[in-house]
């Protein structure tokens, strides 16, 4: 049997996608040993019962002691105090990561508590679904997804190495870039269209003439499509735009204007700028699913 990548990894945190990690981490056999730590009892009884950390604690210290790699895997604004928790318990030369939506804050909040001798290299593995919770991982997720890191001007550079090599064991493609690069890219991205999911459902659920009823009836015209986004965890994303507000707040800006641009066409009939506009946004879907990161399927591969 070959050796596992680490001796002993923890996971501070459980949901999606620390559940994910633990499960790919046992198909490839990247961990000795997987401990694991959540906040609740309640997820730390589906953990146990679901078996896919090999230990798991109610102290984040107790997870991470002797641990050469420690990944954060709570929502971004638990960082601070989780890393000044488990600081005084990290193992010399131990790699220290985190999943985290946004970058810039992460290493605001966890670079103050990384004591010397532990390396310390953000990253982000771009895959997720609209489930959360310890039930909901599982061991594809990270498959064919881009995973960004964004080490530090003095990243140890055997650490950025290691942590590339096990994100490709796990089935991703790595990048690498600095914070403020990530979270103005990752507002492009995911910030802002998970804003507009957002958005759409509330305006919905607001209306007068349009009964609640016949918005879920009629979902199939594209409303549901939004509503699969607004299904993600309210905490996860809170902490997303707290912590990634100026990227956010120049792109809606941007955002608003084009939105008005379209308002106008259509106020003046404008069919030519409506048209040009629209086939743009073709090019832009061929060009997502010729980059292999999503389906060619009709109504993407549903039955219904
Ligand atoms: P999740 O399914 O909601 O799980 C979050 C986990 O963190 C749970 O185990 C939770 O424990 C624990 N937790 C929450 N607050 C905590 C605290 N103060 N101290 C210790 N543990 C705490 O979330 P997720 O989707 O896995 O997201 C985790 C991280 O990955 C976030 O930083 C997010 O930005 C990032 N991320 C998410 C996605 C995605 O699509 N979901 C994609 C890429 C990156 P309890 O269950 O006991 O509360």
């Amino acid at each position: 049997m070959t050796q596992p990548m680490f001796e002993r990894v923890a996971l501070i945190g459980l949901g999606l996608i620390g559940s994910s990690l633990a499960h790919v981490m046992r198909r490839e056999g990247l961990a000795g040993h997987i401990a694991g730590h959540a906040r609740s009892a309640a997820t730390r009884d589906v953990a146990e019962r679901l078996g896919f950390a090999d230990s798991v604690h109610a102290k984040p210290a107790d997870a991470v002691r002797g641990a050469d790699l420690v990944m954060l895997c709570a929502p971004v604004g638990a960082n601070a105090s989780l890393a000044e928790t488990i600081s005084d318990h990290l193992a010399p030369g131990a790699i220290l990561t985190d999943v985290g939506s946004v970058k810039a804050a992460v290493v605001r909040d966890v670079l103050p508590h990384v004591p010397k001798g532990v390396h310390f290299v953000p990253g982000h593995p771009i895959a997720g679904t609209e489930q959360s919770g310890p039930e909901s991982g599982f061991a594809e997720l990270f498959e064919h997804r881009w995973c960004i890191l964004t080490p530090l001007d003095d990243s140890d550079a055997d650490a950025v190495a290691r942590l590339r090599l096990f994100w490709e064991a796990c089935g991703s493609n790595v990048d690498i870039m600095d914070a403020e690069h990530h979270d103005r890219v990752l507002s492009v991205t995911s910030h802002l269209p998970q804003l507009i999911a957002y958005n759409i459902v509330t305006t919905a659920a607001d209306l007068e003439e349009v009964t609640q009823q016949e918005v879920i009836k009629y979902s199939a015209g594209g409303f549901r499509d939004f509503t699969r986004l607004a299904a993600s965890d309210p905490t996860m994303w809170r902490d997303v735009y707290l912590n990634n507000r100026e990227a956010v707040l120049e792109l809606l800006g941007r955002f608003s204007e084009d939105l008005s641009a379209l308002q106008r066409a259509i106020r003046w009939g404008d069919g030519e700028t409506l048209f040009s506009t629209f086939e743009r946004s073709r090019d832009t879907r061929r060009r997502i699913i010729e980059a292999g990161q999503d389906t060619a399927e009709p109504n993407f591969g549903r039955e219904d």
